[in-house]
């Protein structure tokens, strides 16, 4: 009888027809000798082409918005990518990483908490992504190590080569048949030479190997030095690491040179020639004013249409698709690199405040606003931990607008509530993020609602009203076990409201959350009472996910249980954002009319209100 023990009651190893059949059930037949299947069942060689992005020389060089923006020049042929990020770390998922060492915690709709890289992916591609597209060395090992100790590799010895790296490719493969993708875009976090990341190279060595020439495209990222006191670009660095990867069995296709100005010819000739890697296919890939232009450059230096070649692509090309994405693109990157006609200032309070990564969605999002909304907008990070109340006002004063992001603890809180009540008492553009949602509560219910005391038991476990609290009842009825929600959520939305207007009257918006915290229901109707509008529920429970003040008390005051940024995207930014951004413009020129500014994200009458 095959096992059907969990991994903790597993004590006696089964015998080999019980293992054929735990494999059976798998759904993996197994492999005679190995007890391994790299190949999904029903898997079609040549189908799927894969795209493989190694860094070499150092890490942070932009591999991610290299393969997305190459990702992107083939999704705007009208063929099927997916991209797929490989950590080299050992956690399961990015959700117990502090930002502050990497970045921030980007939330995918289904819920998994991924790297910042996913959420360039996500902006770039204008694609949702899932679980399937992230995975790290954690979770391989605990497949491999829960399949031996479901007896799954009976009688063998488990190593990392063939069943760690056949566990990548059969990853790969399932990745690439489940979305049906032309082009799979795998990034290996990390550098050529890491310890941690070797097993996910060799995989795709091998998987190079078996899917047979013209079926995976090798990207090489590497680096070029211009040392000051030399003034001079030195490609020795690139060689090496270069050679790194030829040494792991990888003859790149395609190399970019990372570097802080545009490489020298002659760097380029010496790092072609030192790679094997023709002229064609070496690309500068310099500092820029904006990511955005790099599709652009790497369509006008031809690396898309060598990508196509080698994978044999060219006839999966739709050239109608490819022109009406570019011009929407080019569009977009003019108004981007334009030069405004506003200016406006925006403030962010955070105690990562000093790492901008930590909050990239949020300085994302607003980038995408400023060149829909053409202003220049200047970002001021705020950090509220030593910021006494009576200082706040002088922070704020010359701000047009202000953010609360999300944030874990109590650090710095009692700041961010003094810059809530300076918003809503001075008129000043306010949008609250998750931890910024609930200080607006703390706040309105503090000095509007005489709960002088009113807190959130995230920091305040004994507050007397705790209006912001920890609900295990609601999160059991969602069947969340009491831990984080996360994930994509519908939200209704009220009509006749600032959150109807901004999302276009739609009756429901699905947005991403990532919380413990909520408002306490006990509490709606006491805030209701005093004129806070919470204008979007969950749909069936008493979950409040965006408030905001009444029109007539303030021009611009929302707040967001969930996370806006998240979704905003270049073509389509975040609702919520624009709206802020169109109101901060509005109050760094009330001379101009609101329907100059923007007609669609300002109403007529905005910019009378009754302070
Ligand atoms: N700490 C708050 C909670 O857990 C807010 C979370 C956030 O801002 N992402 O509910």
């Amino acid at each position: 009888m095959p096992h059907k023990k969990n991994q903790s009651e597993v004590t006696t190893p089964p015998t080999p027809d019980e293992a054929a059949n735990l494999l059976a059930d798998a759904g993996q037949s197994s492999h005679e000798s190995e007890f391994f299947n790299s190949i999904p069942a029903g898997y079609q060689r040549g189908k799927h082409k894969f795209v493989a992005v190694l860094g070499t020389v150092m890490s942070g060089l932009g591999k991610g918005i290299f393969a997305s923006s190459l990702a992107k020049l083939l999704k705007d042929k009208g063929l099927r990518v997916e991209p797929i990020k490989m950590e080299g770390y050992l956690n399961i998922d990015s959700g117990t990483l502090n930002p502050y060492r990497h970045g921030e915690v980007f939330v995918l709709d289904d819920g998994l908490e991924t790297d910042m890289d996913l959420g360039t992916y996500e902006r770039i591609l204008d694609q949702n992504l899932a679980k399937d597209n992230f995975v790290t060395s954690g979770q391989i090992f605990r497949k491999v190590l829960d399949k031996e100790r479901h007896g799954g590799y009976l009688g063998r010895d488990v190593q990392m080569i063939p069943h760690v790296t056949g566990e990548v490719k059969y990853k790969l493969r399932e990745l690439a048949m489940k979305c049906d993708a032309d082009v799979v875009f795998v990034e290996v976090g990390g550098t050529v030479g890491d310890y941690e990341n070797g097993f996910y190279i060799e995989a795709l060595r091998e998987l190079a190997f078996e899917e047979g020439e013209n079926s995976v495209c090798f990207v090489a990222l590497t680096y070029v030095i211009e040392p000051q006191a030399l003034g001079e670009q030195k490609s020795k660095a690139a060689q090496l690491g270069l050679k790194k990867l030829m040494e792991a069995g990888i003859q790149p296709h395609i190399i970019a040179c990372r570097a802080q100005n545009v490489v020298a010819e002659s760097a380029l000739e010496k790092i072609a020639m030192f790679s094997n890697v023709p002229m064609r296919r070496c690309f500068s890939m310099h500092d820029r004013k904006s990511i955005y232009t790099i599709p652009q450059s790497m369509r006008e230096a031809g690396l898309d249409r060598e990508v196509l070649t080698r994978l044999q692509l060219h006839d999966r090309v739709d050239q109608r698709h490819e022109d009406h994405a570019r011009i929407d693109w080019e569009s977009f990157v003019g108004k981007l690199t334009r030069t405004r006609k506003y200016k406006a200032s925006i403030g962010i309070t955070g105690k990562y405040a000093k790492i901008r990564d930590a909050y990239a969605s949020i300085d994302k999002a607003l980038e995408h606003c400023s060149a829909h909304l053409n202003v220049e907008l200047d970002v001021h990070w705020l950090d509220t931990t030593e910021m006494p109340a009576s200082e706040v006002g002088k922070a704020l004063e010359s701000l047009d607008a202000v953010i609360v992001p999300g944030g874990f603890g109590k650090r710095g809180t009692e700041g961010k509530i003094a810059c809530v009540q300076y918003c809503r008492e001075n008129a000043l553009p306010y949008l609250g993020i998750c931890l910024g949602f609930q200080m607006a509560v703390v706040e309105y219910a503090r000095h509007i609602c005489q709960l002088a005391h009113a807190g959130s038991t995230e920091f305040d476990p004994k507050s007397p009203d705790p209006v912001i609290d920890i609900l295990p009842e609601q999160k059991k009825i969602e069947g969340l076990g009491g831990n984080m929600r996360l994930g994509g959520k519908d939200v209704q939305i009220q009509p006749n409201t600032l959150a109807s207007f901004l999302f276009d009257e739609k009756p429901q918006v699905r947005q991403r959350f990532r919380h413990r915290f909520e408002v306490d229901p006990r509490y709606i109707e006491t805030l209701e009472k005093h004129g806070l509008i919470f204008s979007g529920r969950h749909p069936e429970q008493p979950i409040m996910q965006i408030l905001e003040l009444e029109a007539k008390n303030h021009p611009y005051f929302i707040g967001a249980q969930f996370h806006p940024e998240l979704t905003s995207r270049p073509l389509e930014p975040s609702p919520m954002f624009m709206g802020l951004v169109a109101a901060a413009i509005q109050h760094a020129h009330p001379d101009v009319a609101p329907q100059e500014i923007s007609s669609r994200w300002l109403k007529a009458n905005s910019s009378t209100v009754n302070v």
